[in-house]
């Protein structure tokens, strides 16, 4: 028996599109904590003219408000600060507010006991001054790559299915799922938003990309991926939304 779903859905393809674009281009939304103002300014400037949003704070204890109240891809920190100084702000925004934004230490002193220290306190990297303002730039967007890195590479969970991303291992109901890659990344894009109908435009953007697969390439590895799910966990956990999509159903597990 089929169930029509009357709601229409959205095309997300082209914002699917548009955010890998300015993904690509590591647009990032950056916090500079900085006192001395010859510093910021230069930061501000370079940063902002390179296309990224950015905030600056002149002391530790604006510069912790800021970073605990809003979101930032990256965090610039200057070591010496009045108010307080860059590693207790960094330890209290790892261990008290429990943030993980990428931080950057700029220093005067190249010792290794303030990198040692910076590093203790929860910095991801280090650059001493004076440094290049295009490798300040640089260095954001690797950290920001990383840590983008880091939270997809979360385990997905959803009902009787798990996958992890790391190992590329997918769990159904109980059993173990072997897939080619393509179809595993069918899975982890619907495994996203578990109940939400996905187009098959959407989908064939997400997995594809600018290869552009047929309909039939959608069709043929969704035909794989389902037969082995059914296959291991002894059902089907995808539904055909006629005239849209696909979408992942999870029931509980029980
Ligand atoms: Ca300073």
């Amino acid at each position: 028996m089929h169930s029509l779903v009357k709601h229409s859905v959205p095309d997300t393809s082209i914002m699917a599109r548009q955010c890998r674009r300015s993904n690509e281009l590591s647009l990032l939304h950056i916090l500079i904590i900085e006192d001395e103002p010859a510093i910021a300014t230069n930061l501000y400037d370079f940063l902002e003219a390179r296309g990224h949003s950015v905030d600056a704070a002149g002391d530790g204890i604006t510069g912790l408000h800021l970073a605990v109240t809003q979101k930032f891809d990256g965090i610039l920190l200057d070591l010496g600060l009045p108010g307080m100084d860059g590693i207790t702000l960094c330890r209290k925004l790892r261990k008290e507010a429990d943030i993980d934004t990428p931080v950057l230490m700029l220093t005067a002193r190249d010792t290794l006991d303030d990198k040692l220290k910076g590093f203790d306190g929860g910095a991801d990297d280090y650059l001493v001054k004076p440094f290049a303002l295009k490798e300040v730039e640089a260095r954001l967007v690797a950290m920001h790559k990383r840590h983008s890195g880091k939270v997809t590479s979360r385990a997905l969970e959803t009902g009787d299915l798990s996958f992890n991303p790391r190992t590329l291992s997918i769990q159904f109901a109980g059993a173990s799922v072997k897939l080619p890659p393509k179809c595993i990344r069918l899975l982890a894009v619907m495994m996203g938003e578990p109940g939400r109908v996905f187009s098959r435009r959407e989908l064939e953007s997400e997995v594809w990309g600018d290869e552009q697969g047929t309909s039939d390439t959608l069709r043929s590895h969704m035909h794989e991926l389902r037969r082995a799910l059914s296959r291991a966990g002894g059902y089907d956990p995808i539904e055909t939304v006629h005239g849209l999509g696909y979408r992942l159903i999870s029931p509980a597990r029980s």
